[in-house]
């Protein structure tokens, strides 16, 4: 059975590791690990209607329309619900999209424990990112896109950071180290807030 689980977000600029972090954490509480690229990315490559109307779009690293995402990522946070929990990762990435998801949130008496905003100074994210490229199948990591989505998260995503400040429940993570220094460290913030089930 248990009891709470955790409800997080993973928030920071492309190639912060939101996607390595937000598995792990996932796995580490039991909840469904709920990433709105990968999913995007699935429509893509089965060629649904949301999948052939997204294609060029993903490919710019520009963002989907807040309505299409709000639809398909809240109906996702709502699924799950049935065991309490998940972590979020990528989604909500406008205010607009912050607003919707709370306002759905508020109306089932659910909020986030924490969200996790991994910090990391650009420079070190274009190389991360360059390197991705060469190794991933992803069709937005080549040098312009990646100039372009961090210009974009700038734009839109960071006012996030204030929105959740100003909630209390942002956790600031120094995400320079090696991926599992950045997990320890969002663990032990973590695990004050909520400690995660005993395995039996
Ligand atoms: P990610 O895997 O999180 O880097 O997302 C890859 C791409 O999917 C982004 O560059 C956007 O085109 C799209 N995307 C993912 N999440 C969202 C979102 N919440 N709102 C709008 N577009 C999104």
């Amino acid at each position: 059975m248990g009891g709470e689980r955790l409800r997080a977000l993973m928030l920071g600029p492309p190639g912060s590791g939101k996607g390595t972090q937000g598995q792990r954490l996932a796995a580490r509480h039991g909840v469904p690990h709920l990433s709105s690229g990968e999913l995007l990315r699935a429509h893509v490559r089965d060629g649904t209607v949301l999948g052939q109307a997204a294609a060029d779009t993903l490919r710019r690293g520009d963002l989907i329309a807040d309505d299409l995402v709000n639809r398909i990522m809240l109906e996702q946070v709502l699924a799950p619900n049935a065991i309490g929990g998940f972590v979020l990762d990528g989604f909500p990435r406008t205010v607009a999209q912050a607003t919707a998801a709370y306002d759905l949130a508020r109306r089932h008496g659910i909020t986030f424990h924490a969200v996790v905003l991994l910090e990391i100074p650009p420079e070190q994210l274009l190389e991360r990112l360059t390197v991705r490229g060469q190794l991933s199948q992803r069709v937005d990591d080549t040098p312009a896109t990646i100039r372009h989505r961090i210009d974009v998260y700038l734009d839109h995503t960071s006012p996030l950071i204030d929105y959740y400040r100003q909630r209390d429940v942002l956790e600031q993570i120094d995400g320079t180290g090696t991926i599992d220094e950045v997990t320890a460290a969002i663990n032990s913030r973590l695990d004050h807030l909520l400690p995660p089930p005993t395995v039996p």
